[in-house]
């Protein structure tokens, strides 16, 4: 399996860890508001040679004590039926593991769970867990997506690593009641992070005209999450 971009070093995708961060290629949904375009265009199977396994796991190899996670991020990460394969050989190494997925794939999720592969797993709850929010915000939809989204949050409810759900919350796909109605959702959940939408680079041009909810705002919402969560975290641009 191989990645398109990597990030050596990062003390902010895992907190409390240093972690090298990978990149997958391509993605099944297309967010409007999405910032990672650049991974998501082009996707050919026959182009995800950016960077190979063995050199990934060579430069890990180099670092050992002194990074401490891998983050294997996207695009869509569960796109790849190799993904078990890979993060069997990066925790065989000793690196703790952390998967960003939108859910899809729960299939593959249960699998990873499973076999105890993963460490941290970090999931988008795009809108509202209805179907026609979930495919405004998530740009397309099929019923067997809107499934698996909702079995993966279920799944990780039950999960007994860290977890952490996320939304990027914008203007004009949220309202203060979405959010709240995804809180709720996820009652009990560990962490429930509100990321502030940010205007620059959107994957749909007309988003980078869109307001983001301001400061104050954005710990309005967080206050409303609040009586469900155990944590709510505000990450503001
Ligand atoms: S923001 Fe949406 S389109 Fe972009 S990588 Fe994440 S799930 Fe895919």
């Amino acid at each position: 399996m191989n990645f398109a971009g990597m990030i050596n070093q990062s003390l902010l995708d895992y907190p409390g860890e240093i972690a090298t961060v990978l990149f997958t290629r391509g993605c099944n949904f297309a967010c409007p508001f999405c910032h990672n375009g650049h991974l998501l265009l082009n996707f050919n199977k026959d182009q995800r040679d950016e960077i190979e396994l063995e050199k990934i796991m060579a430069f890990l190899e180099d670092r050992k004590g002194f990074i401490d996670a891998v983050v294997i991020s996207g695009g869509e990460p569960t796109l790849y039926p190799e993904l078990p394969e890979t993060i069997r050989q990066i925790k065989g190494r000793g690196f703790l593991l952390k998967l960003d997925t939108n859910g899809t794939n729960s299939d593959m999720l249960s699998y990873l769970l499973q076999e105890k592969l993963l460490d941290y797993v970090a999931m988008d709850i795009k809108a509202p867990l209805e179907f026609k929010k979930y495919q405004e915000a998530s740009g397309r939809l099929t019923n067997a997506d809107f499934f698996n989204v909702r079995a993966s949050v279920n799944l990780l409810m039950q999960a007994d690593i860290r977890v952490e759900f996320r939304t990027t919350v914008v203007q004009e796909l949220h309202s203060y009641e979405d959010i709240e109605a995804i809180a709720r959702h996820i009652t009990g959940a560990q962490l429930y992070s509100l990321q502030q939408f940010n205007p620059s680079n959107t994957l749909e041009p007309s988003f980078g005209s869109c307001l983001p909810y301001d400061k104050e705002q954005m710990e309005k919402l967080a206050s409303l999450c609040a009586p469900y969560v155990k944590e709510v975290r505000v990450v503001n641009i």
